[in-house]
């Protein structure tokens, strides 16, 4: 069986299992989470977190040794920042269009009195973008703050460039460090039907069902901007950005990965199981997949822009806020910077939405509404942020083969 249907179905019996015993048997899941489902989870997610750090090292020196010449990486690097810009603010237009158009504030009652949420201080985006030059690289590197990572690696992997020969025994040993994680990367990978199963097993039975009656149409609306952003914007991305690839044979060769961010919740945890299946299903060069997959796994997260959009007319709703079209722009924006700077760990979204609804002055007490159901959409809005990468990157590869074409001709 190929492991892509092996990850199905095990996110299928996982969701299955938990919502079963959590329904029938709370009791039973309870000690079933503690020795069996929590520690599978677990056990994959720090197997694959294992890797990240070396992996998204490593890779970049190569990716910047390989790329040579500083104009195709300025190239690569312009498109992919534009991209990731307009999509993200693409993604947040149809996440508030939707809000707009179905009103989940106005439908069904909500009690705001008792709510409580304080904005955990979130770093402000500019103090992330300003810091993204490492002072300690170890440092850097034992707290896993990736954009630090990816500049470090990046100089290294110039410096190589440059010094030729002289440093080559430095690229092959850096060369063979990859391979080592991409070898492990594939065990891992055996492990992860296993694990999915036991995160969404654990993920989907501690959860509380009733929040979801409640919340349904603002749940619904969030998991149809994603639906309709995943389908048209990437899909589109791939066919019309992508060298006419088949948008659903993209969508089938990338579902390990879209599996494994759904059961993690992390873009970084994720990080070196999305890149190998580029590399390996996608066909993407390793210098393109190396640059922009860790780049977009930190700061392109189009699907928690979809849910900020959605949470902040719904805020918006409940609170009888009317937004004017000058407030929605503000939306727009703040939702693009919160996007980048919200790390890719679970949950750390809804933190920095508290920065989208300052802007436009809405309580961020609101926030304590959505919070119950926020795990199962923080999820589907995970795959959907490395889903945009790995289009990124698409679109990169098929941009580079038509300008090397040109050239040869
Ligand atoms: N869990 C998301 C991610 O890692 C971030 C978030 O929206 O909370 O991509």
């Amino acid at each position: 069986m190929k492991i892509t249907t092996k990850i199905i179905i095990a996110l299928i019996a996982g969701a299955i299992v938990g919502i079963v015993l959590n329904v029938t048997a709370p009791d039973v899941f309870k000690v079933l989470d503690t020795w069996l489902f929590n520690p599978l989870g677990q056990i994959f997610l720090s197997l694959i977190k294992m890797l990240v750090v070396p992996i998204v090292l490593f890779s970049i020196i190569l990716g910047f040794n390989g790329l040579g010449d500083p104009k195709k990486l300025g190239r690569i690097g312009i498109r992919t920042i534009l991209y990731f810009l307009v999509t993200t603010s693409i993604a947040i237009v149809i996440a508030i269009t939707l809000a707009l158009i179905f009103k989940p504030g106005e439908v069904g009652e909500f009690d705001t009195s008792n709510a409580q949420f304080s904005a955990e201080e979130a770093p402000p985006v500019s103090e992330t973008l300003l810091n993204i030059i490492p002072s300690n690289p170890f440092a850097a590197m034992t707290s896993g703050d990736m954009l630090q990572i990816i500049v470090f690696a990046g100089f290294i992997g110039f410096a190589l460039s440059m010094l030729g020969d002289k440093t080559k025994g430095i690229v092959n040993l850096v060369q063979q460090g990859n391979d080592i994680m991409m070898y492990l990367v594939g065990i891992v990978m055996k492990f992860a039907p296993y694990g999915t199963f036991g995160l969404l097993a654990s993920a989907i039975g501690s959860q509380g069902f009733s929040a979801i009656k409640a919340m349904g149409l603002y749940f619904a609306l969030v998991l149809a901007a994603l639906i309709i952003h995943l389908f048209i914007t990437y899909g589109g991305t791939v066919y019309f950005l992508g060298g006419r690839r088949n948008p659903f044979k993209f969508f089938k060769d990338f579902t390990p990965a879209m599996s494994v961010a759904f059961s993690t919740s992390s873009s970084s945890a994720v990080l070196p199981i999305s890149m190998e299946i580029a590399q390996d299903n996608l066909k993407v060069p390793k210098h393109i997949s190396s640059f922009v997959q860790p780049l977009g796994s930190t700061i392109n997260m189009d699907g928690t822009a979809i849910m900020q959009g959605v949470a902040t007319i719904f805020i918006a709703q409940v609170y009888g806020v009317d937004l004017s079209l000058g407030q929605l722009v503000t939306v727009v924006l703040i939702a693009v910077l919160a996007s980048i700077g919200t790390a890719g760990v679970p949950g750390v979204g809804l933190i920095m939405l508290a920065m989208v609804l300052q802007s436009v002055n809405l309580p961020v007490e609101g926030i304590a509404l959505i919070l119950g159901i926020d795990r199962l959409l923080d999820m589907a809005r995970t795959a959907v942020n490395i889903t945009g990468d790995a289009a990124c990157a698409v679109y990169n590869t098929a941009a580079e083969e038509k300008r090397e074409n040109k050239v040869a001709r």
